[in-house]
């Protein structure tokens, strides 16, 4: 396979050019052995540098080919794709690297002589948590696909020093501590020196106008910041392509205040080197809502502007300076709007750099930009302070005005006279203070705009973006998100992926539909054995993952019943909490006929500073040390909640998962993917019609698949006269739980803790609904009982569910984006 790309016959030709000195790469083991000795100048060595040997070894099987695709992709045979995202959540690379290169037992075989397993080191490696949560890992899943589906997409993003915090529970708060993944350095990375860029910031706008009576907008006195890239290898599966991450770190320019240094104020120039590293130094821990901090807009337009001038600079070196078919070449997914001020720097570039006329730079950029959005949530919808933009972008902000004028002029022609329509519509909002609304901004300048499910793509639609939508229906259209089957079948579930290729062959890994051939053994015994017991071998590995971090005895025996993702109150970990007090109620009631033994498992990170995730995460906390303190409770129930929610994390725990938590609010959660690696691994869903699941009823059937509460018109309708109190009046399972949780059962130590939440669920603006499916939840939980205690029909359902989640490969997904989106234009 690695002589696919070489074959081509361009690249060869290249290489026939510069005669090549090189001998053949070395074979892993003697490529590690060379790192060991001469790379570490050391005898002894502490198990993460045998690592990093490692990985630099296995990076090294990918150089060739990596440059291979560098030189067939300059040569712009394809159109090229830019993916640009705030947040990449890559989690760990080495087991993924290892099954794309086909080299796991290559591996396997190589470190017997170093005394440790693979699977043991691949444990040492750190995750690259350069995101919060679904946006990023979303990022992650796509680069895996593109690179599969052997398309020339380029990851642009940031090389946080500081990734996602790291989560401790201390007296069941959380405790947010720095991720300090750099430490031991990064082996996967390479820093290219020749493709650093400079950044321009503050400053002032100058206009003149020339001999030939042209006006020219000139940014002056600014302050320049390096953006030096990091390239990441990323490696299809078993093509011969590896594709690019490339991250940004912001350093000093050399002439960064040199006037200060020639006063000789040494100490304040080094001061200043470091304010302009801050740029990159870490990762706003906001999940689905804006992080309106300075130095975030700061992060924002340097990776737009670095990652901007480094694709011209490109298509310059093949084109020179003639633009008109930079976007038959080109074209830029924006990962929501966060990289959307992409649009007024490209026109920037294109203006005053290269000297275009407004209306053909204009026309570029609209051909080439495509922009997905992920929430409807307006805590998540991005506005920037128009004078914090004219300080610190000042010919940005001019350029986003000179937008507005002229796309105004557009509004007023479709709905004349309409002044209400005008202020609605604005790119610039007005105010006491005027802001630039960064959705609008990248609607405008789009060809594309995408949701990332069908029920999300038609709220957009006939809601938020309503009056665009009646401008230009063209324009949006629907890609749901999906995973990519590598990492969250093939790498994370061997046992599984195993027995599934036994009896398919390996053929899926690449072409998930191929899963829907599993419904034909759902009566052959053998295998529905053969499924439940890797189940239960996964479910025994994931309790032992649970005593390391929580100290908390799960027992395989039990229903694993898991909800992890990030702590949000539209993700309603609350109602899950309310329904584990409920049967803890049950069971100090003695009423547990029918009831299956449970073992519930609740993590995700909380905004720092979202007040009312952490109060979830501590009652999470002492409902569980409550329910595991009680002898008679535990053969019943037993509850933990997991600190530090990350990939790997998961990689771990969906595999062990019997029932997955997808019970968001209707109309708020804009796709899910967590539920897609649940359903790839046998999981059975209790959830919501929200995001994804509905898609993922649909393809599995109702009757495997655990539906409750109101949907989302049901939520708009019942949120007019909502009555919470009425609602926990009538019921007795509701009513029971809310009096145990007033009577300070949880907190007896600490009074008054929960008095917020309480009043949460009985707040009639509450816009979550918790009470309003409370019923509906405990009643589908009921019958998830009642299909567990049934374990046959639970296996075949499990089975079902695998194989039909075909659809939610990201594979499927990309191939969306490529065919309606990147290449349409
Ligand atoms: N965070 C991590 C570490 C994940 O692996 C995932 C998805 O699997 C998510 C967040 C998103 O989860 P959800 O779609 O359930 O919100």
């Amino acid at each position: 396979s690695k002589d696919k790309i070489a074959a081509a016959s361009d690249a060869d030709q290249v290489l026939s050019v510069h005669e090549d000195p090189c001998e053949p790469c070395d074979s892993l083991s003697a490529s590690l052995a060379r790192h060991i000795r001469y790379g570490l100048c050391r005898d002894e060595h502490e198990q993460h540098e045998l690592f990093n040997a490692v990985a630099h070894s296995v990076k090294e099987q990918m150089l060739d080919n990596w440059r291979q695709t560098r030189i067939k992709d300059n040569q712009y045979q394809q159109k090229q794709v830019a993916y640009l995202s705030l947040e990449f959540l890559m989690g760990r690379a080495l087991g993924n690297a290892l099954l794309s290169l086909d080299m796991t037992n290559d591996a396997q075989q190589v470190l017997i002589d170093y005394a440790t397993s693979l699977e043991e080191l691949e444990q040492v490696e750190q995750d690259a948590g350069l995101g919060n949560g679904g946006l990023g890992r979303l990022a992650a899943c796509f680069l895996d696909s593109c690179a599969s589906l052997d398309l020339p997409v380029t990851g642009y993003g940031i090389r946080y020093q500081y990734g996602m915090f790291a989560q401790k529970i201390v007296d069941g708060y959380q405790v947010e501590r720095p991720d300090r993944w750099l430490r031991h350095g990064n082996p996967w990375e390479v820093r290219i020196a020749n493709r650093i860029v400079s950044v321009p910031f503050f400053g002032h706008t100058e206009t003149y106008v020339d001999k030939q009576g042209h006006r020219h907008h000139v940014w002056a006195d600014t302050q320049n910041v390096l953006a030096v890239p990091y390239d990441m290898p990323i490696p299809g599966f078993k093509n011969g392509r590896i594709n690019t991450l490339r991250l940004w770190k912001a350093e000093a320019n050399d002439e960064f205040d040199l006037a200060e240094f020639n006063e000789g104020d040494y100490a304040e120039a080094v001061a200043t080197k470091n304010l302009a590293e801050q740029i990159t130094m870490v990762l706003y821990p906001n999940d689905s809502s804006v992080n309106g901090k300075e130095l975030r807009l700061r992060q924002q337009y340097f990776l737009s502007s670095a990652s901007l001038q480094d694709l011209l600079a490109r298509y310059v070196s093949q084109f020179g300076e003639d633009f008109s078919q930079f976007s038959e070449h080109n074209v830029l997914q924006l990962n929501d709007t966060h990289p959307s001020i992409a649009v007024p720097e490209l026109m920037r570039l294109l203006l005053d750099k290269y000297s275009l006329t407004w209306d053909a730079a204009w026309a570029i950029t609209r051909q080439s930009m495509a922009y997905t959005n992920h929430t409807l949530l307006p805590e998540a919808l991005e506005r920037w302070s128009v004078p914090m933009m004219k300080n610190m972008l000042p010919r940005i902000i001019e350029i986003i005005f000179e937008i507005n004028a002229r796309y105004l002029e557009q509004v007023a022609h479709h709905w004349p006279g309409d002044i209400q329509k005008l202020a609605s519509m604005s790119i610039v909002e007005e105010g006491p203070e005027q802001h630039i609304r960064m959705a609008y901004l990248a609607i405008v300048a789009s060809f594309s705009v995408n949701g990332v499910a069908g029920l999300h793509t038609q709220l957009l639609k006939q809601g938020l973006f309503n009056d665009f939508y009646q401008l230009w229906p063209d324009k949006f259209n629907n890609k749901t998100n999906g995973v990519t089957p590598r990492r969250w079948l093939a790498h994370c579930n061997p046992k599984l992926s195993s027995l599934i290729c036994r009896r398919l062959g390996d053929e899926w890994i690449n072409d998930l539909s191929r899963l829907t051939a599993l419904n034909a053994f759902t009566n052959d015994k053998a295998f529905v054995k053969e499924w439940a017991q890797i189940k239960i071998e996964n479910k025994q590995a994931l309790s032992t993952f649970v005593k390391q971090q929580c100290d908390v005895d799960f027992d395989p025996t039990m229903m694993f019943d898991v909800q992890v993702k990030r702590i949000h109150e539209y993700k309603r970990q609350l109602l899950n909490i309310l329904h584990v007090i409920h049967l803890y109620r049950r069971i100090l009631n003695g009423d547990t006929q029918d009831m299956v033994p449970r073992c519930v498992l609740i993590g995700g990170k909380a905004a720092p500073g979202y007040a009312m995730a952490k109060q979830i995460i501590k009652l999470a906390n002492n409902v569980a040390h409550m329910v595991n303190s009680d002898p008679l409770v535990t053969p019943f129930l037993r509850m933990a909640f997991l600190p530090n929610y990350n990939v790997s994390a998961m990689e771990k725990i969906c595999p062990g998962t019997d029932l997955s938590e997808q019970i968001s609010t209707a109309g708020k959660e804009a796709s899910g993917t967590g539920n897609m690696k649940f359903m790839m691994n046998g999981a059975l869903t209790i959830g919501t019609l929200d995001g994804a699941n509905i898609e993922m009823l649909e393809e599995v059937g109702d009757d495997n698949f655990f539906l409750f509460g109101l949907d989302a018109n049901q939520v708009t309708q019942a949120r007019i006269h909502y009555q919470p109190q009425q609602i926990v009046e009538h019921s007795k399972a509701l009513s029971g739980v809310m009096s145990m949780l007033k009577s300070g059962h949880f907190n007896l130590v600490e009074p008054g803790i929960f008095d917020d939440i309480i009043a949460s669920i009985i707040d009639p603006n509450d816009q979550w609904m918790t009470a309003a499916d409370f019923d509906s939840y405990y009643l589908a939980q009921e019958q998830v009982a009642k299909t567990y205690l049934d374990q046959d029909s639970w296996q075949k359902i499990s089975i079902r569910n695998t194989a039909a989640s075909g659809r939610f490969s990201s594979d499927n997904t990309i191939a969306g984006y490529r065919d309606e989106i990147w290449m349409k234009q």
